[in-house]
C-alpha cells in the first residue's frame, strides 16, 4: 500500500528516460525527484531524502557503484533499484555489492525496461519502504559490557550453554518434508544478557583456548539427547560443529567414539561438520582425523560450501559424507539465475561423488521447490524451522506422526 511518505529519486543521465520513469512513479503514487548527474544526486539524497532510488548504473560523471558507495557512506536507508543496459551479470554483481555495503537492494531492472515491469517494481517497493521507526520512549537499557573470557569460562563450567536443534528435512520425499535429522547449534542462556547466539562467543572461545570445553558440552549434551530419542523409538542423526583447531587434535576420533560408546549411542547417529578452510589449514592432520572418524562410523559434513573461497577440487580429497551449501549461496537462488545455474551444476557433481547434498538457509517455498527439482537431498532453514530447544525438537518429531514415521523409516 502506498503511503504519502513514498519518495523516489530517479537517477539517469538521459532526461527523456527520467521523465518517463517519473510519470510511471507518480502514477504509482510516489512523490518523485530527478538527478541527472552526481552533484544533483548528492543534493537530492540529503534534501529530498528519498525512500527509494532508481539508479542508472552508467552515469557520465560517476558510475553507479560509486554512487552506491556514497549512499552507504551517508548511511542511507532508502531502497535501491538498479537499472542498466549492460550485461546482466554486471547488474547482479552490482546488486550484491550494494547489499554487502549494507544497502537495501531490490531486484534490478534490465534496460530497455518494460513499463509494466517498472510499475510492478515500484508497487512492490512501496510496500516494503519503511520510514525510520519513530523512537518510542522505551526505558533505555544500560549497554552491556563486552563478554569477558572468565565469564564465558564460568558459563561453560556452570552449564549455561546448551545445544538447540534445527531440523534437517528430506527434500526428496514429496511435499511432507519429513524431518530426518538436526544440527546442534550452541546457545548461551545468560542470566542477564538472555539467549546469546554463538557468533557472539565462539570466536572468543576459539581465541582463548575454551573451544575444546565448549565442544565437549555440545557433544555430551547432544549425545545424551540422542540416547533419550533412541529410548523413545526415534533415531535422528544430529550434526555437531567442530572448530578449526579441533582438526589438529589426533585424540578426537577416539574421544568421540568413547562418548558414544558410554552412552550406548550408535556412531551412525552422529555427524561432525567441518569447514573447508579448517580442513585446509593442515590437510594432512585433518585427513587423518576425519578418516578415522569415518572408520568409526561417524559421518563428516563439509559446512558452509560456497561461502568465501571454496575449492571444488579439494572436496574429493577429503573423506566426506555430506556437502552443505552455505546460506549465502542459497539466498541468491530466488533472485539470481546465475546462482541457480551454479547450484544446479554442483548438485549432480556432489551426487556423483556419493555425497549427500544439504542446502542451508532455506527461507522460501520457491527455493525449497527449486532445490527439490534439481535433486538436492536435504534442507535446513527457517522455512522449515528455526533452531529450537531439545524439548521443542522432540515435540516436532513426535507430534507429527508422518515425520516421526519417516524418521523410523530412515533408520531402517
Ligand atoms: P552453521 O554451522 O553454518 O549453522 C547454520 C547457521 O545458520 C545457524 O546460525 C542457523 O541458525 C542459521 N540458519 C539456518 N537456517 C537459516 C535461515 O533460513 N535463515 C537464517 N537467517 N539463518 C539460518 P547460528 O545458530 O547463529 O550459528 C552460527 C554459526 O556458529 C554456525 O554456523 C557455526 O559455524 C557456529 N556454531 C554454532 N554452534 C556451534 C558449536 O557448537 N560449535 C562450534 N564450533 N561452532 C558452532
Ligand atoms: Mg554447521
Ligand atoms: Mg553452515
Amino acid at each position: 500500500m502506498m503511503t504519502k511518505n513514498d519518495r523516489i529519486l530517479i537517477v539517469d543521465d538521459e532526461a527523456e528516460i527520467r521523465d518517463l520513469f517519473r510519470d510511471v512513479a507518480e502514477e504509482c503514487g510516489y512523490e518523485a525527484a530527478e538527478a541527472g548527474n552526481r552533484a544533483q544526486f548528492r543534493a537530492a539524497l540529503s534534501e529530498f531524502r528519498p525512500t527509494l532510488v532508481l539508479l542508472d548504473l552508467t552515469m557520465p560523471d560517476g558510475d553507479g557503484v560509486e554512487l552506491l558507495r556514497e549512499m552507504a557512506d551517508l548511511g542511507s536507508r532508502a531502497g535501491v533499484i538498479l537499472a542498466s543496459g549492460r550485461d546482466k551479470r554486471v547488474l547482479s554483481t552490482s546488486e550484491r555489492l550494494g547489499r554487502s555495503l549494507g544497502l537495501k537492494m531490490h531486484p534490478p531492472l534490465q534496460k530497455p525496461i518494460d513499463i509494466v515491469a517498472l510499475e510492478n517494481a515500484f508497487n512492490a517497493c512501496s510496500q516494503t519502504v519503511q520510514e525510520e521507526p519513530v523512537s518510542k520512549s522505551r526505558p533505555a537499557r544500560p549497554p552491556l559490557e563486552p563478554i569477558a573470557v572468565a565469564e564465558l569460562a564460568d558459563a561453560i563450567a556452570e552449564g549455561q550453554l546448551e545445544p538447540f536443534f534445527q531440523p534437517k528435512v528430506n527434500l526428496l520425499a514429496g511435499m511432507d518434508f519429513p524431518i530426518i535429522g538436526a544440527e546442534a547449534l550452541v546457545r548461551w542462556n545468560h542470566p542477564v544478557r538472555g539467549l546469546v547466539p554463538p557468533g557472539a562467543f565462539i570466536p572468543l572461545a576459539e581465541e582463548n583456548g575454551l573451544i575444546g570445553a565448549l565442544t565437549e558440552v555440545v557433544l555430551t549434551r547432544t549425545i545424551a539427547h540422542l540416547r533419550q530419542w533412541m529410548d523413545a523409538g526415534i533415531a535422528v542423526p544430529v550434526s555437531v560443529n567442530l572448530s578449526p583447531n579441533q582438526l589438529t587434535d589426533l585424540s578426537l576420533p577416539d574421544h568421540i567414539a568413547d562418548l558414544l560408546a558410554v552412552a550406548g549411542v550408535s556412531p551412525s547417529l552422529l555427524i561432525v561438520e567441518i569447514t573447508e578452510q579448517a580442513a585446509m589449514a593442515d590437510i594432512g592432520l585433518a585427513t587423518d582425523i576425519l578418516t578415522r572418524l569415518r572408520l568409526k562410523g561417524i559421518a563428516v559434513s563439509l559446512d558452509d560450501f560456497g561461502a568465501g573461497y571454496s575449492s571444488l577440487v579439494e572436496i574429493y580429497r577429503l573423506p566426506l559424507s555430506e556437502m552443505k551449501f552455505d546460506r549465502s549461496l542459497i539466498v541468491d537462488i530466488d533472485r539470481d539465475e546465475d546462482a541457480r545455474t551454479v547450484v544446479k551444476a554442483l548438485v549432480p557433481l556432489a551426487r556423483a561423488l556419493d555425497l549427500t547434498v544439504c542446502a542451508e538457509g532455506i527461507e522460501t517455498a520457491q527455493s525449497a521447490l527449486f532445490l527439490q527439482a534439481i535433486g538436492c537431498h536435504r534442507a535446513q532453514g527457517y522455512y522449515f524451522s528455526k533452531p529450537v530447544p531439545a524439548d521443542a525438537f522432540t515435540t516436532l518429531l513426535t507430534e507429527q506422526p508422518s515425520r516421526a514415521h519417516s524418521v523410523d523409516a530412515a533408520r531402517s
